[in-house]
């Protein structure tokens, strides 16, 4: 077998042509969408990411603002600054980008944010609001692969599925969101003894870890579906994922390449919940 694609720059592609087309809308409403990306410090990869966010934003209509910040910036400071932006009307989405320097207590600083902003879904209200099944926003990379998972079709109802990584941001939250679509989940982890007795069991595997090759052909049940959500570099020092996609290619019925995966896929939903913020900020006003 070979397993067809899953690709995220396509249905990203479509997907943001959703949100530009609903933001017309909200704006011809008077109201523009608007997210706050909080940088603090000069972390390399934080700063790609930032610009990323706060571009694909404006390529799709959205009003976004860009904060940095110096890495000597006091924890009081910036919770400051949340405070400030949620009580600010032109913004329905806050992300603090994440890692953040060590003197700054990032889960405090996550609980400052006002949970109806709170797109990036890391608040403890939308970690709740999941597990409950009640609205709230959902964290996006997983969001993401729900969506990659609804693009193909796919029911998982009694499908039984394996999510390897146990993440406050994705592994735990991916479990949530297959449990909630009937699906019988396993959560295997680092301590877990036999991976390969789950996975070879499994007819949709969530690969979340951060090392390579953690799944191999021989741990795949033949026509599985595996979402690679890892993002590591190999031996040239390109990017791959946790998952050995040649092989894994052979023996899947569908996989998600990296790059161009699972990645484009968690920018794409922080549009969709910063536009469903907007949303429910509209409705409210009605
Ligand atoms: P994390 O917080 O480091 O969690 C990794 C998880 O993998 C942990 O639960 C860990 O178990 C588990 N694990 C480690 N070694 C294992 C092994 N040999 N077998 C089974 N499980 C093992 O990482 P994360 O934030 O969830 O991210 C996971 C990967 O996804 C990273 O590569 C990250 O860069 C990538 N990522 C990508 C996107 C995207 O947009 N594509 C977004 C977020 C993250 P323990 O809990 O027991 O330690």
């Amino acid at each position: 077998m070979t397993a067809q694609r899953i690709d995220g720059n396509a249905l990203s592609h479509q997907l943001r042509a959703q949100v530009a087309a609903d933001t017309a809308v909200l704006k011809a409403q008077g109201l523009t969408p608007g997210l706050a990306v909080v940088l603090v410090g000069d972390n390399p990869a934080s700063q790609v990411y930032v610009r990323n966010k706060v571009k694909a934003c404006q390529d799709a209509g959205l009003h976004s603002v860009l904060e940095k910040y110096e890495a000597t910036m006091s924890e009081a400071d910036l919770l400051a600054r949340v405070e400030s932006l949620n009580n600010d009307p032109q913004i329905h989405g806050i992300l603090v980008q994440l890692p953040l320097p060590a003197h700054i207590d990032a889960q405090k600083v996550i609980e400052a944010i006002n949970p109806a902003k709170d797109v990036d879904g890391f608040h403890i209200a939308s970690a709740g609001a999941l597990m409950t099944g009640m609205p709230g926003f959902w964290p996006c990379t997983p969001y993401g692969c729900m969506k990659m998972l609804e693009s193909i079709g796919y029911n998982l109802s009694g499908k039984h599925a394996v999510v390897i990584g146990r993440s406050n941001i994705v592994g735990k939250p991916m479990a949530l969101m297959l449990l909630q679509q009937n699906a019988t989940v396993t959560i295997c982890h680092s301590a877990t003894t036999d991976l390969k007795a789950h996975t070879l069991q499994a007819d949709v595997i969530v690969a979340a870890v951060g090392k390579r090759n953690v799944l191999t052909a021989d741990m795949v049940k033949p026509g599985a579906v595996v979402l690679d959500v890892g993002m590591n570099r190999n031996d040239e020092g390109k990017l791959c994922g946790d998952v050995d996609f040649e092989g894994v290619s052979q023996v899947a019925s569908f996989i998600t390449p990296v790059p161009g995966g699972v990645g484009p896929m968690t920018i794409t939903m922080l549009l969709v919940n910063t536009l469903e913020s907007a949303k429910r900020a509209l409705s409210a006003q009605l």
